[in-house]
């Protein structure tokens, strides 16, 4: 690494660059996508570990991609291996660079970003050697080629650089005087960050580094120094990285996403309390009314209502869908023009995309949505007519001049029908599994679920209402399928689509700080939930609260307070869909009797047990294992009709219980509860912000936590960073081993490991410390 640069290395090894990079790691965007950036990490960490960082940043419009560096020996570590982009001999100013190395690691960049649309701005940033790849790669954009003389082929937008340097500094004098050259340099925004107080990378590399890039005509390099900044990272850093990027690249703001009242409250959460969690309170956020979606609610195609008269409505959509399909497949494309999503047995149509390939996150669902002509050719294959009345109207997609209709083909499948969807690689998947699989902070796949949630609970109804209930004659769909009439003209009853009300309640002892969760036994084991019951005809909501807690558990409550409500569309057909309606409520006696017929058991556990239970990762591997089954079904691996193993996924530690996830009520009702405060005597009690990531699961780590311990946690990352380093250089000078480790470290440590080794180096022999790491 040198400012001045010198000869390059690489003599040591003649049988370099057989490369193999680490797995990939891509964060979508949440929005619409605007640009594209390639993070890398530095010495010995791993992609996952930022994509995990940048996923929680208020950037909905960027998408990170984020690569593992190869590993390879490392000559700092006197030839021990480690990830790496580039070799490193030596932390002085006057070290060779490894340019080899870095044209290796600047093309895999390059490549990385090749195939992004042609109208997606491109970057490339990077922390520690991984800010080091990415000025190099600002260097290569200017000059038009690589170190080896090869044509550099991306046009940058931005490039980061955080506690790194700017290698091969000194070899630019005189290359950067050729005009196009210099434009390009001039025009390139460059962000260099630096700690002064980075004992690994000295914040005077960082400094001079800008100043060379300065010098040489980067005219845009913008530097910004932290006072006591390590060699880390810190949220004033992440907010100025964030705020610099949103200017220069032109990003829309996150303002604009607030004032979108479609858009889920979730992703938007999640990136305010990122913002917020350092200058005020959650509570005190009180945008938050229009925001609160749960799963199943805030179905698209439902937001706008047609009036009668409008071509979008259900009776004049109906009408022109009567006249369309005896012509197909004849047919002018009509305006509107009208889809269809096949459900069978309850599940609908879905395919699904990405994944697959090791570069990707996990799979994506989508609904598989068809054409009238398909639905129609379908049906008559079986030779079955298609039929106006068998279609169930949806709702309009009014900028995409579309109307959405659902079609039960379950008779249909088992006579065969679906073998031609099956070809293109279309499935029938249980609304459940696609709930699990449903990324929630993905606004998009909330929004099919639901869609799909809506559609299953109009279909249902549908099947279990198909004769009078006071007559016993055959009902007949009406609106468009909106509701159903007896045919009977003497009686003519008519019937709507049916909700069932259900309270669903946390109950709370306020004088012990813990909540009351129970099991059923129908239950996946080591799941506990809120208690729950049907309101019952002449009961109001408080009542029924009040006596499901006593019926269930004996206990009595007094106060009820409403929180929130969510549709469920995912009960027994006999309920094709339920409406969950969420409160809390304070107990006042605290004995428990369970009634055994209803539940398993009931028992008051714990603010610091409930914690625990919010098993985040455990949530995000079982909706990547349920997306990876859903992609399996689709590609004909699994034919298996129900996927019940959702939570009985692989987990090095399991949490001795855990509650539902992020798609259930019950899940917010118990979060916001951990998450308050304790010692408040009151609840903040309305639409609540839930972040997946936020201090539920989190407490500062202490200097008697074991490294296994603190890496267990899931903290804010940017406090996990700062405090885990804090409290392992602190511990250091007192105890005797070199730092505490009670679980195996993996054969690359991690940036922080080689941080607390280079403070130890002038003491131990690194061969010493990397032998007890590996070994431990
Ligand atoms: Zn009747």
């Amino acid at each position: 690494m040198s400012l001045s640069g010198a000869a390059a290395v690489g003599s040591s090894r003649n049988l370099r660059r057989a490369v193999e990079f680490g797995k990939t790691h891509v964060v979508r965007p949440k929005g619409k996508h605007q640009a594209t950036i390639v993070w890398l990490h530095g010495l010995g960490d791993n992609g996952s570990s930022w994509s995990q960082i940048l996923e929680t940043l208020p950037l909905p419009n960027i998408k990170w991609i984020c690569p593992t560096a190869p590993s390879q020996p490392i000559s700092l570590f006197g030839g021990f291996p480690s990830t790496a982009w580039f070799d490193v001999v030596d932390l002085t100013e006057n070290g060779p660079d490894d340019v080899e190395g870095l044209d290796v690691a600047a093309a895999h960049v390059a490549n990385l970003l090749a195939n992004e649309p042609a109208d997606i701005k491109l970057g490339v940033g990077g922390f520690s050697m991984g800010a080091g790849t990415s000025l190099y790669s600002a260097t290569c954009f200017a000059l038009g080629k690589y170190g080896n003389g090869n044509p550099y082929p991306i046009n940058l937008s931005a490039v980061i650089g955080l506690s790194g340097w700017l290698p091969c500094a000194k070899t630019l004098t005189g290359k950067l005087e050729e005009e196009q050259i210099k434009n390009r340099a001039a025009s390139l925004p460059i962000l260099v960050c630096h700690g002064k107080g980075d004992d690994v990378v000295p914040f005077k590399f960082g400094e001079k580094s800008s100043q060379a890039l300065l010098s040489h005509g980067f005219k845009k390099t913008t530097f910004k120094a932290y006072g006591a900044l390590g060699h880390y990272t810190i949220p004033q850093e992440t907010e100025d990285v964030c705020a610099w990027l949103t200017s220069t690249l032109g990003l829309e703001e996150m303002l604009a996403l607030f004032l979108s009242s479609s858009s889920s409250y979730l992703t938007l959460s999640r990136s305010v309390t990122l913002h917020l969690s350092r200058r005020t309170t959650l509570s005190s956020l009180t945008m938050s009314t229009n925001l609160s979606t749960h799963a199943y609610a805030g179905n698209p195609l439902k937001s706008k209502t047609p009036k009668s008269t409008d071509t979008f409505s259900p009776s004049s959509a109906f009408e022109s869908l009567k006249a369309l399909i005896p012509q197909i497949p004849n047919h002018p494309t009509p305006s509107p023009d009208f889809k269809v999503l096949p459900f069978s047995k309850g599940r609908p149509l879905v395919f699904s995309s990405g994944g697959g390939d090791a570069s990707t996150t996990s799979p994506i669902w989508h609904l598989g949505w068809i054409s009238l002509a398909d639905c129609k050719g379908m049906l008559a294959s079986r030779g079955v007519d298609l039929d106006e009345n068998s279609l169930v109207y949806l709702g309009p997609k009014v900028e995409e001049d579309l109307v959405c209709w659902a079609v039960d083909v379950s008779e249909e499948e088992e006579d065969g029908v679906v073998s031609g969807l099956e070809s293109r690689k279309l499935c029938f998947v249980e609304l459940r599994t696609l709930m699990v699989a449903a990324d929630w902070v993905d606004q998009r796949a909330m929004d099919e679920l639901a869609i799909a949630g809506h559609a299953r609970a109009l279909l249902e109804w549908h099947n279990v209402s198909r004769f009078c209930g006071s007559c016993g004659g055959t009902n007949v769909a009406k609106e468009a399928g909106r509701r159903k009439q007896c045919s009977n003209t003497a009686c003519g009853k008519r019937v709507y689509p049916r909700v069932d009300p259900v309270v669903i309640m946390l109950v709370i002892d306020r004088e012990n700080d813990r909540a009351l969760l129970s099991r059923q036994s129908r239950y996946v084991p080591r799941m506990w939930s809120c208690l729950a019951g049907f309101i019952e005809p002449g009961e109001s909501l408080e009542e029924a609260v009040r006596r499901e807690t006593w019926e269930e558990t004996g206990i009595e409550v007094e106060d009820v307070v409403y929180h929130s409500s969510q549709p469920w569309p995912v009960g027994p057909s006999s309920t094709p869909c339920q409406l969950m309606l969420g409160f809390f409520a304070f107990a006042k006696t605290l004995d428990i009797n369970v009634d055994k017929e209803e539940l398993e058991d009931a028992q008051w556990h714990s603010r610091e047990d409930v914690k625990k239970a919010l098993a985040f990762a455990e949530y995000r591997k079982a909706q990547r294992t349920a997306a990876s089954k859903i992609e399996q079904i689709c590609k004909g691996v699994e034919k298996s009709k129900s996927l019940t193993t959702d939570f009985n996924v692989e987990s090095g530690e399991l949490a001795p219980m855990f509650i539902p996830g992020p798609f259930a009520i019950a899940h917010h009702l118990i979060s916001t509860w951990v998450s308050h405060s304790q010692g408040s005597k009151t609840l903040p009690l309305r639409n609540l912000c839930y972040s997946p990531r936020s201090e539920p699961l989190w407490r500062p780590p202490s200097s008697d936590d074991s490294l296994g311990q603190l890496r267990s946690h899931s903290p804010p990352h940017s406090d996990r960073k700062s405090n885990l380093v804090m409290v392992l250089s602190d511990s250091l000078p007192a105890r005797s081993r070199p730092f505490p480790v009670d679980s195996p470290v993996t054969t690359s440590p991690p940036a922080t490991i080689w941080l607390i080794w280079i403070k130890l180096r002038k003491r131990l022999d690194p061969k010493q410390v990397l032998s007890f790491l590996l070994s431990s």
